[in-house]
């Protein structure tokens, strides 16, 4: 059954930090600070769409990256609204993101008491020298003390992790992943740097200092962080910033695209099948793969399908309800 969320976005309006990412300085003053009322409202309409079992398995979610860190009345105010549905039984829980330095004894209390289930952790990166360049504010070992925490007071924990950072190699960000994956969190979210107008990283980037990771060495990269998650068992949320809330319009450079999950899964399937069709020679072949995975073989526009022409390989693709998930046969058709 698909996972619900009541979504609501938290601002934190007077956020001291100053991530080199964020544009919460240009817009703190547009942006409207949800009260308890408006999440009332938003369970209601989530209520009034659901059946009561979908609704009994999802969450009302509070997302915005600094839940814990914004007025501490304000912010029991909300958990106060949305545990009405969580401790009669209508939602399963609720979910929160914040930043590493945000979690301590006192705040998991909080948490546990108006039943948060789930808490996400911005850790960005686990390189000391990309989070103080990017302005971040807190350490990679906070966000190790952090998860320590959260998993010992029994919260399912996420991390989110962003590749193409100013001064980040892709070795960085793999490192990264691979210390996210020692410290076990249920769910991972990559988010792919993307440069939003009015933040430092697009100051950096017109000034010439920074230059954004594209979409093509972002999915390369994303085809190398995915199956480490996956092959420990850790869920991938997310891949690449959700559409809308303002990022078509204001952005400046960098790796969006609204499939973008999609399109580092097929970067797997073309690098396995390549591999596969480099030992076999030139010829016509058949790439046989999971039924559910096809759009992945043939890549965005055919993208894949068009790459191995151009190495001399014609291949069509087959589904196969017996196939795995990435398992792809490589057939001579003949
Ligand atoms: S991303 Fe950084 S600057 Fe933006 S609101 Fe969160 S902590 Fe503050």
């Amino acid at each position: 059954m698909k996972h619900i969320n009541v979504a609501l976005f938290v601002v934190h309006k007077g956020c001291p930090h100053m991530c080199s990412f964020c544009n919460q300085r240009s817009i703190s003053g547009s942006q409207k600070e949800i009260t308890p009322d408006e999440v009332h409202s938003a369970a209601k309409t989530a209520i009034a769409s659901l059946t009561a079992t979908e609704a009994a398995g999802g969450e009302i979610a509070f997302f915005g990256g600094s839940f814990t860190m914004v007025e501490r009345g304000y912010m029991i105010s909300l958990l106060e609204a949305a545990y009405e549905y969580v401790s009669s039984g209508v939602f399963k829980g609720i979910r929160i993101s914040t930043r590493p330095d945000g979690i301590d004894e006192e705040i998991c209390g909080i948490l546990k008491k108006y039943g948060v289930t789930a808490v996400e952790l911005g850790a960005q990166s686990l390189d000391d020298r990309v989070l103080e360049l990017n302005e971040r504010g807190h350490t990679a070992k906070q966000v190790e003390d952090a998860v320590k925490m959260l998993k010992r007071c029994g919260f399912e924990t996420g991390l989110q992790m962003m590749t193409g950072l100013y001064g980040s190699e892709d070795s960085d960000s793999i490192e990264t992943a691979r210390r996210i994956v020692e410290m076990k969190p249920d769910t991972v979210r990559i988010y792919p740097t993307v440069v939003i107008k009015g933040t430092r990283l697009h100051e950096l980037m017109l000034s010439g200092e920074f230059v954004p990771k594209g979409i093509d060495e972002t999915a390369e990269l994303c085809a190398q962080l995915i199956p480490m998650f996956e092959n420990a068992g850790i869920k991938i949320i997310r891949v690449g910033l959700h559409s809308g809330g303002g990022v078509e319009e204001d952005y400046a450079g960098g790796a969006y695209h609204p499939a973008l999950r999609e399109l580092c899964e097929g970067r797997i399937y073309y690098n396995i099948a390549f591999e596969k069709l480099h030992e076999s020679g030139c010829c016509k072949y058949v790439l046989a793969v999971n039924k559910k995975e096809i759009s992945k073989m043939t890549g965005h526009k055919k993208e894949n399908l068009l790459k191995l022409q151009s190495f001399g390989y014609d291949c069509t693709v087959k589904g196969l309800d017996s196939m795995a998930k990435y398992e792809v046969a490589v057939i001579q058709d003949t």
